[in-house]
């Protein structure tokens, strides 16, 4: 991003600079460490136009800058915290902030909000916005030179000895905010005199001595070198204890921090169709021969069928394996489909089954470790970044769900805060006092909490950006319901099932019309329920997947049951991981009405289409003595919606359905906020056709 070349620059005839080289890649956070007279502040100010060179180039996105007015370089991103604050004492702190942005001439909106993210990363700012700079601390005329300059939304921000002067414990708090800035993508240059400070928050660094740059490397390799330790940092020495205790001081504050945002990526690094496939056959192999080895049940199925491991040479030999079903993982209850010895298995879990005994699924270590690869990679999907607090309301246990979420998101280095469902008034509590940026809960407790939000009209008093919600059905009207109460919040819905890992096996991007699935894990197949034939491409059928890399309890054509359709082509989004549309039902749970098949989802997309209605409904079935089955929709009007409409509304919901269902059904309109409410997945589908029969 900036480069300067040969860079001299002298003070009259004294020569402050001797042919400086110096790179600063977008993103990174550099370092200028040195001694006081080494020329660092000079430099900055040669790149900020306050101070003319008398030789060599500054060029910044490969424009060249050399000489350019400081008003220029503010226009072109570039922004300078400078040494000793320089704030103006009679003005006001939201004074003084105005003027980092008096370049720029933003709109007075612009500016506003722009002042609203300064107050957010620096709170003492906010509480002191009217009072003059120069009844501040120290510490906090520090912030207020660094908020001015973020005023200007710099792309490369210069930071000039911010902690000049400063008591240690206040020096913590701003070297924080630099870590925070770093992380959150600032491309930072950083001057600073304590060396063992400047290098811990940096990611490469120049050490300048008489003008010179005399070393340069990656901060944390100069950090480690041991003559460069005793030169520059003040290590352990038996003639300078006085050093020693110094650099001692300074190292100790050394910690592993989260990770870098420009260092984060958990996308797959195949950047074509055919890389993907070739992964994806080499996995498929894998899987076969692990299976073959290592799991009685799976090679039973394989010699009933014929089959050995040299049978598969391309993917389309998958359909020669036999399908595994959620009846097989019953039937080996209670370690089914293992393929390891049980040494090699560090954890089960099982699924919260109400029929039958539950499905339990074993996990090695690499499962796990693949399995947080991948959340993380949904939560990065979604655009959450280490700076945000993430407020987990799935369930803990020996489900998946709860520590699918805690794991990602540990993963991609958010702040956790693992509540889990339920508990409305404590959720609530925690996303006032906590922010929470990221909310995860089922459909159902979304709403719920949207609601109880709503209620107590505290959606501008909570920081809550995105919502990622699964496991559940959601209609059109329901995510818009969500997403307003929240105060505008962005929806993404997150798939997966305790067979395939657990929770995070795909998710909602960007673009909001499509889930992206983790093709480099695991292949999906859409079959026709019936036949178990495949569907032609982009048509809707049953989900079948078989695992690439699992190790404990592989899948091999696995039947999800759940309804979806392949989505042909690249996203918008420009991802290369495959996609398919949101999950639309169940193969097992399709209403069949008067010989007509109906998925629950297509009730959603239909009443989601009329205006005056709720998000909630419920959908009753009964058989007469005849025989004969009646539907019945009980549908919620929406909110402030006047009973006078009902008949109206009742009258183009009827149409609707006939129209697009070919059915009828009895319908009747209840009050908004009047059907119940659940934490966990509400029940939508009452069918008592059957009861009689059961005898
Ligand atoms: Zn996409």
């Amino acid at each position: 991003m900036l480069k300067i070349t040969n860079l001299t620059a002298h003070y009259g005839a004294a020569q402050a600079l001797f042919g400086v080289d110096l790179e600063l890649q977008k993103g990174t956070t550099v370092a200028l460490v040195g001694a006081n007279g080494a020329g660092k502040s000079t430099l900055l100010k040669c790149i900020m136009g306050l101070h003319s060179p008398t030789g060599g180039i500054i060029s910044l996105s490969g424009q060249e800058i050399t000489r350019k007015a400081p008003a220029q370089m503010a226009r072109l991103g570039v922004a300078l915290s400078p040494e000793g604050r320089e704030v103006f004492p009679h003005l006001s702190v939201h004074d003084n902030l105005r003027l980092g942005a008096l370049p720029l001439k933003l709109s007075k909106k612009l500016g506003a909000e722009r002042m609203d993210e300064i107050f957010v990363r620096f709170p003492k700012l906010r509480e002191r916005y009217q009072q003059l700079a120069g009844t501040l601390s120290g510490g906090e005329q520090q912030m207020l030179a660094m908020g001015r300059a973020l005023m200007a939304g710099p792309s490369l921000l210069l930071l000039d000895e911010p902690s000049l002067g400063l008591a240690p414990r206040i020096t913590d708090d701003i070297f924080a905010i630099i870590h925070q800035l770093s992380r959150s993508g600032t491309t930072i240059l950083l001057v600073e005199q304590n060396a063992a400070r400047a290098l811990s928050a940096s990611d490469y660094a120049y050490l300048l001595a008489h003008g010179k740059v005399v070393e340069q490397g990656p901060s944390r390799k100069l950090l480690n070198d041991p003559a460069l330790r005793s030169a520059f940092l003040g290590a352990a020495s038996d003639d300078n204890p006085a050093a020693s205790r110094l650099g001692g001081a300074g190292l100790t504050n050394i910690r592993l921090e989260k990770n870098l945002m420009s260092e984060l990526s958990f996308m797959p690094d195949f950047s074509t169709e055919t890389e993907l496939a070739a992964h994806q056959l080499n996995g498929l192999k894998w899987t076969v021969n692990h299976v073959w080895e290592g799991s009685s049940f799976y090679r039973k199925k394989f010699e009933g069928a014929g089959m050995t491991p040299a049978s598969i040479q391309s993917l389309n030999d998958l359909r020669k394996l036999s399908f595994t079903t959620a009846e097989d993982l019953r039937a080996e209850y209670p370690f089914p489909l293992r393929a390891v010895p049980f040494e090699q298995i560090v954890r089960i879990h099982a699924s919260s089954g109400t029929t039958g005994k539950r499905k339990v699924l074993s996990y090695t270590q690499k499962d796990i470790d693949d399995w947080g690869h991948f959340f993380a990679r949904c939560y990065q999907m979604a655009g959450v970044t280490p700076l945000d607090r993430v407020q987990i309301a799935v369930g803990y246990g020996v489900w998946t769900a709860g520590v699918g979420f805690q794991s990602g998101c540990e993963k991609m280095g958010a702040l956790a805060i693992p509540v889990g469902p339920g508990n409305i008034d404590m959720q609530i509590q925690f996303l006032l006092d906590f922010q929470s940026t990221v909310f995860c809960s089922t459909a159902s407790m979304a709403l719920l909490m949207a609601e109880e939000i709503h209620k107590r009209g505290i959606a501008d008093k909570i920081a809550v950006k995105k919502i990622i919600y699964g496991s559940e059905r959601s209609s059109r009207a329901m995510r818009l319901k969500i997403s307003e109460l929240f105060g505008g919040a962005e929806l993404f819905d997150i798939t997966g099932l305790t067979e395939l890992y657990g929770p995070g096996t795909g998710i909602e991007c960007s673009e909001h019309d499509c889930i992206h699935y983790w093709g480099d894990y695991y292949l999906l197949e859409i079959l026709d329920p019936e036949t178990l034939q495949p569907v032609p491409e982009g048509e809707w059928g049953e989900m079948v997947v078989t695992s690439l890399c699992k190790e404990a309890a592989p899948l091999i054509r696995y039947r999800t049951r759940d309804i979806t359709r392949i989505i042909p082509g690249r996203c918008n989004c420009g991802s290369i991981l495959p996609r398919h549309s949101r999950i639309k039902g169940r193969s097992d749970d399709t209403i069949k009405f008067r010989g007509v098949n109906i998925y629950p989802s297509s009730i959603d997309t239909i009443l989601s289409a009329v205006p005056g209605i709720g998000s909630e409904y419920q959908i009753h079935l009964t058989r007469d003595n005849t025989g004969r089955d009646s539907m019945r929709l009980i549908i919620e009007r929406a909110e402030k919606v006047a009973t006078t409409r009902s008949a109206e509304l009742i009258h183009e919901i009827g149409h609707q359905i006939k129209k697009q269902l070919l059915v009828s059904a009895d319908l009747e309109l209840v009050e908004y906020a009047t059907l119940p409410r659940s934490e966990r997945k509400s029940q939508r589908v009452f069918d008592n056709r059957l009861q009689g029969e059961i005898v």
